[in-house]
């Protein structure tokens, strides 16, 4: 650990199932910053005794001892905010400015489980023949969480803080290549004072994930990260007969109605398209604008696309980092050249960069068809596909063509065009002149293949709780 070599000496394009060990990766360099072994069943087995031990005192552990462990745990976030923001940069390439908002977020996120999980998870009374009844939601057990890294602690925590003051455990097993997020989670939350086994952390390839779902100390799994994935984690847990909620991708419309305030919507695409480098499963990555508005749009947004600033991600006046792998880089290039290659035309960017790193440039697409793989596949890179329609419903319908649902975006003044898009596209989340986020007082989701069940809110905290009814005659 700690020493750097080139990437090359251990290729990302080999998937992580049990004869890699996890490998922190700088994407601005290419050079291996961190080496971790995966762990021995032995390690595994004890993480998860751990886990299951805790469960029992930890669950009936009261709401306020569980908010004092949150909020110390918000206010270490807090305070080493700069440290954490600069070993997310370097280990999947965010900016600075992005990694300390997320940093931030945590924190903010873990202060308002402390505050509200009692009031969102009490007792609802519900009228019935009997004298008294109603539901009550209790905890299930120690939860696994299988994570991505594109917001590796984001990702962990929106899942971790309402769940352990819903007074279940997590598991976790992060993506082999944010070790160091890991490590600085479970750091934290010891740190903070929360008993051994209330946050595991396990180092585990993929090919394991099956054998810990099935293990009877484990009660229910969540995972984010790509469909594939979401099929083998839904498999094992339909095989053990597990809930589970999974998060999955997605290739989300930005809709431009012909009410769209411009100052807005072209600064809010650029932003929708290439926060975190590209790799957000909620970021706008098909633009579908309507015919009296595209000519303008794509003029401008173009201009603003090309103008964003790529580079060094610890650099404060850079807009764009480089993508998380040289795998992931070698992804956007196939799909952009594939398009290319059958007649879409790129507006601006569409050739990879140059040395060391894993950049790719500010792209715009036209001419996409459902043919190329940029029109029936998900780019998780900065290359945004723009398609021009007749009018709202044609763009409602092609927002909605395809095989995913998760954040749709709309772009009106008018209200009755608003309203057309709330009720017209087909997500899991529809977002009105806002680019698609996540915030904890909101549910957060997909349908169609972009999975299904919910995180965030009291509907996400209610995924992993029994709701107990209860009827006194
Ligand atoms: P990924 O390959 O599916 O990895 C995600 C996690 O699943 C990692 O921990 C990975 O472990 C693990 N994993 C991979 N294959 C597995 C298998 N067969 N069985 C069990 N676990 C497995 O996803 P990614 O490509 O890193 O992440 C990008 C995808 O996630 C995109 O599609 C994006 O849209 C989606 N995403 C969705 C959301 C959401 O909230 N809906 C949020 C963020 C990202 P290893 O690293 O060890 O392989």
């Amino acid at each position: 650990m700690g020493s750097t070599r080139p990437t090359e000496l251990l290729s990302d394009e080999a998937c992580h199932d049990g004869g890699m060990p996890y490998v922190s990766t700088n994407p601005t360099t290419g050079l291996i910053e961190a080496e971790f072994d995966d762990f021995s069943d032995a390690q595994v087995d004890a993480g998860l005794e751990l886990a299951a031990a805790q469960f029992q005192s930890w669950k009936t552990t009261s709401f306020e001892d569980r908010a004092r462990y949150m909020i110390t745990a918000a206010e270490l976030l807090e305070g080493e905010l700069p440290v954490h923001a600069q070993t997310l940069t370097k280990e999947m390439g965010k900016t600075f400015a992005a990694a300390k908002g997320e940093v931030a977020k945590c924190a903010l996120t873990m202060r308002y489980y402390a505050e509200h999980a009692e009031s969102l998870l009490a007792e609802v009374a519900m009228e019935s023949s009997g004298s008294r009844s109603g539901v009550r939601f209790e905890p299930i057990g120690p939860v696994l969480a299988v994570m991505p890294w594109n917001f590796p602690l984001w990702q962990v925590v929106r899942f971790a803080a309402p769940s352990l003051m819903a007074g279940n455990v997590a598991v976790l097993k992060h993506a082999s290549n944010v070790p160091q997020a890991a490590l600085l989670l479970e750091s934290v939350f010891r740190r903070a004072g929360f008993p051994e086994g209330c946050f595991v952390n396990l180092f585990i390839p993929g090919s394991k994930v099956a054998s810990v779902i099935q293990d009877h100390r484990i009660a229910a799994v969540t995972l984010t990260g790509s469909e594939a994935a979401g099929m083998s984690v839904g498999a094992a847990a339909g095989g053990a007969l597990k809930k589970c909620v999974l998060e999955l991708g997605g290739s989300d419309p930005f809709v431009i109605a012909d009410s769209a305030d411009f100052e807005k919507t072209i600064p809010m695409a650029v932003t929708s398209r290439i926060q975190n480098n590209g790799q957000s499963c909620i970021a706008g990555k098909r633009f579908i604008v309507v015919d009296s508005r595209a000519d303008e749009f794509l003029e401008k947004f173009t201009a603003a696309m090309t103008a964003v600033q790529m580079g060094d991600p610890l650099d404060p006046a850079t807009v764009l980092g480089p993508v998380v792998s040289a795998s992931q880089r070698a992804e956007v290039i196939g799909q952009v050249d594939d398009a290319l290659e059958r007649g879409a035309v790129a507006l601006t960017g569409g050739v990879s960069a140059e040395g060391p790193g894993f950049f790719y440039p500010p792209t715009v697409l036209t001419g996409v068809t459902s043919e190329m793989r940029a029109g029936n596949e998900e780019i998780f890179g900065p290359v945004a596909v723009v398609h021009r329609v007749a009018d709202l419903d044609a763009a409602i319908a092609l927002g909605n063509d395809i095989p995913w649902g998760l954040g749709a975006s709309i772009w009106a003044q008018d209200a009755n065009e608003q309203q057309k898009g709330i009720e017209g596209l087909v997500a899991g989340m529809v977002f009105v002149n806002a680019v698609v986020g996540s915030m904890p007082e909101l549910p957060f989701g997909g349908t169609k293949r972009s999975g299904f069940g919910r995180e965030l809110s009291a509907i996400g905290m209610h995924e992993f709780c029994n709701a107990k009814t209860f009827f006194v005659a």
